[in-house]
């Protein structure tokens, strides 16, 4: 990164290289439109390149957008505030292990492993604990004793205390460490992305309709639209009527066209929806969403059918997504026996795609489909 390998504090030239280096990439990746990856990307590069020089906590970001001007209008001033607003989260991981106490600063790094100082006291603290709003652990320490005030005032007894406790920094316990969270209680000297997001995500519980979007035989392309469907995120007519657009159903001019009518209740998808069900599903088949989702969950009454029934209904609902959407642009013209033969070519190609060998217990799925498909 350019930086000069010291372990004494850095001044403001020091930090140019680093920040010269930085505004570049900045720049460069603002000049395109970052994707969502594309910034996370960028959180990760700043953050490990950050946290890989050891520098005292994220104090450093600070000095670098303070310094180099970026706060302001520069294209990159909307990601420096993107940054910022993640350094309260991002203190939750750091922690520092004092040694010589050179480092770490007094009120500004959670040396305690309570809290940052400064927020417990407040600005008044540097008052009464006698130490400077800059200093470094290492200053509250003379003749290899803390010295630090406030022992007297109520309100710091306890800070008092837990300080004098603490193992008075030198310098045969080497550099102050600062180590990134891992998981719970295991903290580490590097910084790992994937780590962090496992920690930062909060675990859903799993939907309960998500075994019928994501299945291994399933195609990513078409789970996609369905996990929309299925949420009700489509813009279809009762989305758009939130935005005064009258829209008829293109497939059959019904006029109110909702999710719920161009998933089966329309006369052209239930006639499609049937053909290609019909056999797996008997008497269960209706045009209702809920129910077909609920018997699409669990109705089946082998692994294959449940294969097949889960295929067909991403197949189905990602083709007549799709024709409607052509339609509005003047292109698509389907009849129903040109969308089921287009689906069946869908489910046959994938299921060949599959390769299933002889000792596989979904081997035959093609011999099965031909059996409910004629
Ligand atoms: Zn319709």
């Amino acid at each position: 990164m350019g930086l000069p390998l010291t372990t004494k504090a850095l001044s403001k030239e020091d930090y140019e290289p680093l920040i010269d280096k930085i505004r570049t990439r900045m720049l460069s990746w603002t000049n395109k439109s970052l994707s969502y990856a594309g910034r996370l990307q960028l959180l990760n590069s700043v953050i490990s390149s950050i946290t890989h020089y050891g520098f005292p906590g994220f104090n450093i970001i600070f000095c670098i957008i303070f310094h180099s001007g970026m706060f302001g209008k520069t294209t990159g001033s909307w990601i420096w505030r993107k940054l910022l607003k993640l350094c309260p989260l991002a203190y939750q991981f750091i922690r520092v292990e004092v040694g010589n106490g050179e480092k770490a600063f007094f009120w500004h790094d959670d040396w305690l492993r309570i809290r940052k100082l400064i927020e417990l006291t407040g600005a008044t603290g540097t008052r009464y604990l006698g130490i400077v709003r800059s200093a470094r652990v290492c200053d509250a320490v003379a003749q290899g004793q803390w010295r630090v005030r406030g022992q007297r005032r109520r309100h710091f007894q306890d800070l008092h205390a837990k300080i004098q406790a603490e193992p008075v920094p030198n310098q045969c316990m080497g550099e102050d460490r600062f180590l990134w969270r891992h998981e719970t209680e295991v903290y580490k000297d590097s910084y790992s992305a994937s780590r962090t997001w496992e920690q930062l995500r909060r675990k859903k519980e799993e939907v309960n309709w998500s075994s019928s979007v994501w299945f291994k035989q399933g195609v990513p392309r078409f789970a996609f639209i369905v996990l929309l469907a299925i949420q009700n995120r489509l813009s279809t007519g009762d989305r758009m009527r939130q935005w005064r657009i009258q829209q008829g159903c293109v497939l059959c001019g019904e006029r109110d066209k909702t999710r719920d009518h161009l998933f089966f209740a329309c006369p052209y998808s239930y006639t499609v929806w049937d053909r290609v069900v019909g056999k797996l599903m008997g008497r269960r088949i209706n045009p209702d969403w809920s129910d077909m989702l609920r018997y699409i969950r669990n109705g089946a009454a082998n692994l294959k059918n449940q294969v097949l029934i889960s295929l067909l209904f991403q197949v189905v609902v990602y083709h007549i997504w799709r024709e409607r959407n052509l339609r509005r642009n003047q292109q698509g013209q389907k009849g129903t026996e040109l969308m089921i033969s287009t689906i069946n070519k869908t489910v046959k190609n994938r299921i060949s795609s599959l390769g299933y060998e002889a000792d596989h217990r979904l081997e035959g799925l093609l011999r099965r489909w031909f059996e409910v498909f004629d």
